[in-house]
């Protein structure tokens, strides 16, 4: 069957895509390709498209880098277009609406770059004013390419745990025994449940899945394999987590919530709920609590700290007493806000 059209565009990759959507303005477009529709290089790079952003950065870099990689095959002025060209074909690319990562500009030679080189870079919404919490978010975003899961805790190049709590955190991993980990609303909540994954600390997070359903699948997919295992807080959760510290696993959760059905506790001197979950499975497995934080440093750093263990308060049988047990936790918690009041984020209402 004859076609008829004004423009024929041969392949669906990039190049063949935007060719076709120019064309579409001035008429009929009929695009041929040899295989599906997505099936094309364009499809598989995933690696970002190199181009000059940065004041620091240069044409003439990517040039010879370019000339460099190519080992003699390119043409010079074919290399000097494409470079050159480069920064308004990909904000043509943007204002397509391609949704470009971030990472590349984030991270440079596996090095994070300046919150003020962060300004340049196209796609950088509303929603990320911050720099530092926009470098986090990428960079726990793609586990492979950040310093932070680097696996070696001892280079990272802007967390650092000093060695008590490296000593501390290596106890609590080799030591054969289980643990409950607790964690407030501070600075990066985040960080000490990647950290502790890429160390190789066998955890298993309570989280609460977000409301919305195709957002809760997505952060849960962005962060599985870099935290530990996720368990959603559930009517079964309970039992999950105390079957993980049976195995001898590390059970980590966040403390400074409202619970309603909670144990009353005193926090800054008034009186609220907490969950008393984490005292009880203390309770139930007699195992070590411990508290981790981080804490921002300028220059976009981090010092990261496992708490010694926090000693349960005792009943008269000799077992964890849950209510005393939550209050002791939440003394650390209040240290903590005390000591950098303006890294708790926690905005909701804690007493009510
Ligand atoms: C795994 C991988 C990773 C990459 N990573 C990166 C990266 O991180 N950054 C980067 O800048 N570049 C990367 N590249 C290179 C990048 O993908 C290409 O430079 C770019 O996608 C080329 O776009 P294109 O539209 O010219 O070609 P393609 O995307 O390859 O599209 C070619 C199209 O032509 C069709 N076609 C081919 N032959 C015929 C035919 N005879 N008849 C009809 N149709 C035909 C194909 O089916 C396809 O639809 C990567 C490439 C690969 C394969």
């Amino acid at each position: 069957m004859p076609v008829e059209s004004d423009f024929l565009v041969l392949g669906s990759g990039i190049a063949g895509l935007i060719c076709a959507l120019r064309c579409a303005r001035a008429g009929r477009v009929v695009l041929v390709t040899k295989d599906r529709l997505p099936e094309s290089s364009s499809r598989y790079a995933q690696g970002g498209i190199a181009s000059v952003w940065s004041p620091e950065d240069s044409f003439e870099s990517h040039i010879a880098d370019t000339l460099a990689a190519g080992d003699g095959l390119c043409h010079r002025d074919t290399v000097e277009v494409v470079v050159r060209e480069g920064p308004e074909r990909v904000r043509d690319l943007i204002a397509l609406g391609t949704n470009f990562d971030l990472l590349a500009e984030v991270f440079r030679d596996g090095n994070l770059v300046g919150s003020g080189e962060l300004d340049g870079v196209p796609g950088v919404g509303p929603g990320f004013n911050n720099a530092k919490e926009r470098v986090i978010a990428l960079a726990l975003a793609s586990p492979g390419t950040d310093p932070i899961c680097s696996g070696d805790r001892y280079n990272r190049n802007f967390i650092d745990y000093g060695p008590d709590n490296i000593e501390r955190f290596l106890r609590v991993k080799d030591d054969g025994k289980p643990a409950v980990i607790f964690a407030a609303h501070l600075a990066n909540w985040e960080l000490p449940a990647v950290i502790a994954a890429s160390d190789g600390l066998d955890s298993v997070v309570l989280y609460r899945r977000p409301n919305l359903g195709a957002i809760a699948d997505a952060v849960i997919a962005l962060r599985r394999g870099i935290m530990g295992d996720l368990v959603a807080s559930s009517m079964g959760a309970p039992v999950t987590l105390a079957r993980a510290l049976e195995q001898g696993r590390h059970v980590a959760m966040l403390v400074d919530q409202h619970y309603g059905r909670g144990v009353e506790v005193t926090f800054f001197g008034r009186k609220c709920m907490a969950n008393p979950l984490i005292a009880m499975l203390a309770r139930e497995i007699e195992c070590p609590i411990h508290g981790t934080r981080v804490i921002r440093l300028p220059g976009n750093r981090f010092a990261g700290e496992i708490s010694p263990e926090v000693a349960p308060v005792r009943d008269a049988e000799g077992r964890i007493d849950v209510a005393g047990t939550m209050q002791a936790i939440t003394a650390v918690v209040e240290s903590w806000v005390r000591e950098h009041p303006e890294q708790w984020l926690w905005l909701h209402r804690r007493w009510r």
